[in-house]
């Protein structure tokens, strides 16, 4: 049973009665329409006093001749309209977010405490830098805890998302390139590389050269070799790979990419399975970008923005953009111009000195785990992804046989076949059982790519229940239950949506024609 929304109600039990609700409701669960749909523009929900004459208007011609059709609303209208919509939503804090890729890990309250303090917290950008002396010093912390992890003399601290540190960490090769006096052209990116990569290296005018994948997963230093040539800038290698696989010939990989005067950037979105184990500046990176709201555990996903930094070997460290940050006798200071001793920047990512609140966050995260802590929590995460990967592995496809995963395991759809149900299917299917579907259809060089990663934090009474709910849906999509895949999800407060058409042709205005127009359909 359908109530308006095309939501089923009451109890979906077989055999036992489904009702529809007479006001839209499912239970706790409630329907809201739009502020425009439920307020109405001739009442109030303040009390304002009649404004006194304000004599001659100096508007002229550009005073507002009609209403302008803003909703009005009480005050607890307006705040059961927002806390509705809150429960609609899905994140880190409702149930496990295996979203491969995105390491959706749980974000400590510590942090978040950490972040208000006024002292982080209520500084403003262009205050006097000898005001503000407590949160340099964290900005200039912050990096050494990053270069020391990565094993790397320099970081540039501003770039605001993990495509930014990409662009910043590009933008320095292609600055050194040109200090050398030399001129190239094209950027190698492997297959399975994430969708930034090329169109990092494209937006600043390179032409991107592509390198299979081997049959395992992972990139041929061969295949590599045979691209490289005194016309390739860099190669951006993701490590682990974006199937959950660390690339073993890493090193040489890198050794052959600077005998042929090209740089090796590193996309380190996948940092969180390697920190404490591993240090890129030792697998001959020159450049990589962390992500802090992944690895690092700052909030993401509409949660919080992100941040970027990148990290630089000593090669590119003159080019790092302004501004950064120095420590001298008289404290720390945060250079904001070129012109300092050696340094050649090649400009600056953003206005100010990057995202404050996301640098507390994290170096509150570092702090409060501690090396082993951080070290540990890659394991787990390894762990983690392993475990759902050996109790998943008999009813679902492994694209790349049976070898040992890093921090998320990558599916196929070959154990679809001749079910009529989709990996699209499979992750609504998902949302009824109330998970967060996983990354679906990337990377790109499997078919039907399902990318999980269960990250950390998760219990393992936590994976344990997730793995019997896809265990489970595998099972019916195998046993011929196609409808229910079909068709879901049935219990979302919105059905089956055209995203497609919702990312074309986003519908940005309301306007009471259209949907007096939507309605009729
Ligand atoms: C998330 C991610 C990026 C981009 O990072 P943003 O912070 O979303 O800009 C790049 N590469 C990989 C492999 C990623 O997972």
């Amino acid at each position: 049973m359908l109530n308006r929304q095309g939501r089923p109600t009451g109890p979906g039990e077989a055999g036992a009665r489904a009702v529809t609700t007479f006001s839209g409701n499912s239970g706790l669960s409630q329907d809201e329409p739009l502020l425009f749909e439920i307020g109405r523009t001739n009442v109030t929900g303040v009390d304002l006093e009649e404004p006194k004459s304000p004599g001659k208007s100096r508007l002229g011609k550009l005073a507002r001749r009609g209403g302008i059709g803003i909703p009005g609303l009480s005050e607890p209208e307006v705040m059961r309209h927002y806390v509705r919509l809150s429960q609609m939503n899905y994140g880190i804090d409702t149930g496990l977010f295996p979203l491969g890729s995105c390491t959706m890990k749980h974000n400590p309250r510590l942090n978040e405490k950490m972040a208000r303090l006024p002292g982080f917290a209520d500084v403003h950008p262009l205050q006097p830098q000898s005001t503000v002396q407590g949160a340099i010093a964290l900005i200039g912390e912050l990096s050494r805890w990053l270069q020391v992890l990565t094993g790397m003399p320099a970081v540039a601290m501003t770039p605001k998302a993990g495509a930014h540190g990409e662009l910043a960490g590009m933008m320095a090769i292609k600055a050194a390139i040109a200090a050398r006096g030399e001129k190239r052209s094209t950027v190698l990116v492997p297959e399975s590389a994430h969708g930034t990569n090329p169109a990092t290296a494209a937006l600043i005018g390179y032409r991107v050269v592509s390198v299979p994948a081997r049959a395992d997963g992972t990139v041929d230093p061969a295949e590599v070799r045979a691209r490289l040539n005194a016309d390739v800038a860099a190669i951006m290698l993701t490590n682990p790979n974006t199937c959950g696989l660390f690339e073993r010939d890493v090193v040489e990989i890198a050794a052959a990419v600077h005998e042929a005067g090209a740089f090796f950037y590193a996309d380190g979105a996948n940092f969180n399975a390697i920190v404490g184990k591993a240090r890129p500046g030792d697998l001959g990176v020159d450049a990589m970008h962390i992500n802090l709201h992944k690895t690092f555990s700052t909030p993401h996903g509409g949660g919080g923005p992100g941040a970027g930094p990148v990290v630089l070997s000593e090669a590119l460290a003159p080019f790092v953009p302004v501004p950064y940050v120095v420590a001298d006798a008289k404290g720390v200071r945060l250079v904001e111009h070129a012109g300092e001793p050696g340094a050649q920047p090649f400009g600056r990512m953003s206005a100010f000195h990057g995202q404050m609140g996301m640098f507390v966050r994290a170096m509150s995260y570092m702090l409060s785990h501690g090396a082993d802590g951080m070290r540990q929590a890659s394991e787990d995460a390894v762990l983690s992804a392993n475990y759902v990967k050996a109790s998943l592995q008999h009813v679902m496809s492994l694209p790349f046989g049976d070898q040992p995963c890093m921090h998320e395991v990558l599916f196929d759809d070959r154990w679809l076949e001749g079910t009529g149900v989709t990996t699209l299917d499979f992750a609504k299917a998902m949302i009824d059982e109330g998970f967060h579907p996983m990354t679906v259809y990337f990377p790109l060089v499997v078919h039907g790519a399902m990318l999980i990663e269960p990250t950390e934090s998760e219990s393992k009474h936590s994976l344990d229940r997730f793995i019997a709910s896809l265990d489970g849906l595998a099972r019916a999509a195998k046993a011929g239950d196609a409808d229910r895949f079909k068709s879901a999800p049935h219990f979302a407060p919105r059905r089956r949506l055209d995203e497609t058409k919702a990312a074309r042709e986003p519908k940005l205005r309301w306007s009471p024609q259209e949907a007096r127009k939507e309605a009729a359909e």
